[in-house]
């Protein structure tokens, strides 16, 4: 769409995928009230290029990068999906820029400083991700951070043209409504460092816990546990949940209109946090010491958490322990007359 005279000048979005596997495109397309396209019109973004969703392929879009780093055309929102590859031996030619001589790290550094802004969408962008697990033999990083370490390819005091960090959209995949939200506030013009929490994560999500808004809420107050997947009690004293401690609003801006992990009967696994990758115990087991569990909330004194869940273990109703370890209600809540409702 063109600029018209008179009009506030749309902004431009490029979009670049490198370490990943496309699953943060695939959630995003996946936008919903209003759909990816829409929202971007209504905020005055244009689609630059984005390799799934653009026609323009091959010499046009090495023509737009051309333009882009010569200044002949400005780059007003860069968004990289994936992880930088800095392997091998820091060369970058793991990953090249298809039909050139370039590897995309060194594209996306000379890209980054151009931008007004610079948005990392998804876990892998943001902090190295899956991509960096285990020995990350193609040395898989963030664009400021290297798993929980600032650093990364940019380093922690790159600043984009307006002056903010890079915009740490984690998550994996990325919830389509964290990434459309940041659209619509870097076009508002209302973003600021403020509205970033201390990795770079935008607080419009990061400042709520998965815990927020959990169907299991009832179960984690008397610590009646599921002992299985696909029981119905809370997840975290035996399966690994990670909800208590882990900054996202996946329980109150639920998926696809309806769903989260913890609704769909799996375990928070913290993937919008740095190091998800290499936690120190399997995904769906609670690490332990002396029977207590290791992850308890970050902000209660540990103490204090067990001295409450061993009172309210003593007092968990017979509906509550005999429901957690179920995979339907087999108790039913009693009615006020002492009897079942019907
Ligand atoms: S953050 Fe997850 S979903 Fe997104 S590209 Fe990386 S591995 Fe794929
Ligand atoms: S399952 Fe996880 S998120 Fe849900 S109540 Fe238990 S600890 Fe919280």
């Amino acid at each position: 769409m063109q600029n018209l005279p008179g009009k506030p000048r749309r902004l431009n979005l490029l979009w670049l995928q490198s370490g990943g596997c496309g699953g943060c495109t695939l959630s995003l397309i996946g936008a919903e009230s209003p759909d990816l396209l829409t929202a971007l019109d209504i905020a005055g973004i244009d689609l630059a290029w984005h390799p799934s969703l653009s026609e323009a392929t091959g010499f046009e879009l090495h023509e737009l990068l051309a333009r882009l780093i010569s200044g002949e055309e400005p780059l007003d929102i860069l968004c990289l999906e994936g992880s930088v590859i800095r392997g091998p031996r820091g060369t970058g030619r793991f990953h090249m820029l298809s039909g050139s001589e370039r590897p995309m790290k060194d594209l996306i550094a000379d890209l980054a400083p151009l931008a007004n802004h610079v948005v990392a969408v998804g876990t892998c962008a943001a902090f190295g991700g899956i991509t960096a697990a285990g020995d990350n033999p193609s040395d898989a990083c963030g664009l400021v951070y290297d798993g929980r370490e600032p650093g990364g390819l940019l380093g922690p005091r790159f600043r984009a043209r307006s002056g903010l960090p890079v915009i740490n959209v984690s998550g994996c995949p990325v919830h389509p409504g964290w990434v459309v939200e940041t659209f619509l506030q870097l076009a508002g013009g209302t973003l600021t460092e403020a509205d970033l929490d201390g990795i770079g994560r935008p607080r419009f999500y990061a400042d709520h816990l998965v815990h927020h808004g959990c169907t299991r809420n009832e179960f984690y107050e008397f610590k009646a546990s599921a002992r299985n997947l696909s029981e119905m009690g809370c997840m975290m004293e035996h399966l690994g949940c990670m909800g208590t401690q882990v900054h996202a609003d996946c329980n109150i801006r639920l998926w696809n209109g309806e769903g989260s992990c913890t609704r769909g009967g799996y375990p928070c696994i913290s993937c919008t946090e740095p190091g998800f990758e290499e936690l120190d115990h399997p995904f769906t087991l609670t690490p332990k010491r002396a029977g207590i569990p290791v992850g308890l909330p970050t902000d209660m004194p540990k103490a204090w958490f067990v001295a409450l869940a061993s009172l309210s273990k003593a007092a968990t109703p017979e509906r509550l322990r005999k429901n957690a370890v179920a995979d339907h209600i087999v108790v039913p809540p009693v009615g006020r007359q002492g009897k079942p409702q019907k």
